[in-house]
């Protein structure tokens, strides 16, 4: 049986990349969740169009009951073996200029929402590891006792040394780090991965919206000169999503073509 696995903000963008790399390369069956039901709905025909399947899930991943009727709906779809909390959004000025509206927006879908999915999916899980230590007839097996599971959290590249113009948005991609390591401490016992990747400057429809000047003027800083693509996110997505990664957990990679080397 096909494994599952649930990518959040999978209607466009990087979230769509990693859906369609995950399904056609890993073999995976996707939960494409998405706030925007078209998008999700257009990106599940593409995945079904290559031979795997998938449902469409409307969610706002801010919103709690949003979040447990989507894992709900995901158990029922399959064995969900991954989780990849994507979806995330911009809503930058100067501190000075912020407004509390755009600094809890930001906080809530980018680092909320991941203590939330990845809260309802642990439980799933921990639930099934307390059923085989039951049958094992043992009160703590070993991680290896139990099926290997993985969440990869989306973090940024800003996150390590701040943006002028974002403290919103890097106190939260900072958070997704710290919440990363903390999950992984927590969840290795029931042989849970959990992972953060860090993307630079990647042309999706979120940078898609900034000045021609400043893309360029970012594109100067990049050692390997070009801006990212959501297949090279999704590439490192795979491979912490793939048994090649099995002996890595609370680790973050930097996807920047060198940016903050
Ligand atoms: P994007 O093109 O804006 O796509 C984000 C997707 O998430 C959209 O489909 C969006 O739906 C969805 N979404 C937004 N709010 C949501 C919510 N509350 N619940 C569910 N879905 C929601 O962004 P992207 O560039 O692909 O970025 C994906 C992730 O990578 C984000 O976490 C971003 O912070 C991170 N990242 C991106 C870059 C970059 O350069 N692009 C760099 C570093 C990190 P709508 O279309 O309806 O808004």
């Amino acid at each position: 049986m096909s494994k599952v696995a649930i990518v959040t903000g999978a209607g466009r963008g990087i979230g769509r990349g990693i859906a369609l790399k995950l399904a056609k390369e890993l073999d995976y069956n996707i939960v494409v969740v998405d706030i925007d039901e078209e998008s999700a709905s257009s990106v599940a025909q593409e995945i079904k169009n290559v031979g795997k399947d998938a449902i469409a899930v409307k969610c706002d991943v801010s919103n709690n009951e949003d979040v447990e009727r989507m894992v709900e709906k995901s158990f029922e779809f399959g064995e969900v073996d991954a989780v990849v909390n994507n979806a995330g959004i911009t809503r930058d000025s100067l501190l000075l200029k912020m407004s509390e509206k755009d600094w809890d927006m930001v906080l809530n879908i980018n680092l909320k929402a991941l203590f939330l999915i990845n809260k309802a999916v642990c439980s799933k899980w921990v639930s099934e590891c307390k059923k085989i230590a039951e049958d094992l007839g043992e009160d703590r097996p070993a991680p290896s006792a139990y099926p290997k599971r993985k969440i990869v959290n989306i973090s940024s590249i800003v996150a390590k040394g701040g943006n002028v113009g974002q403290a919103n948005y890097v106190s939260s991609k900072a958070g997704v780090i710290g919440l990363t390591k903390t999950i992984a401490k927590e969840m290795s016992r029931y042989n849970v991965n959990c992972n953060a990747v860090q993307p630079g400057f990647i042309k999706t429809p979120m940078t898609d919206k900034m000045p021609e000047k400043i893309i360029n003027k970012f594109i100067a800083a990049i050692p390997l000169q070009r801006m990212g693509l959501p297949e090279d996110i999704a590439g490192s997505v795979k491979f912490l999503c793939s048994p090649d990664s099995d002996y890595i957990t609370g680790f973050s990679i930097e996807v920047d073509g060198g940016l903050d080397m």
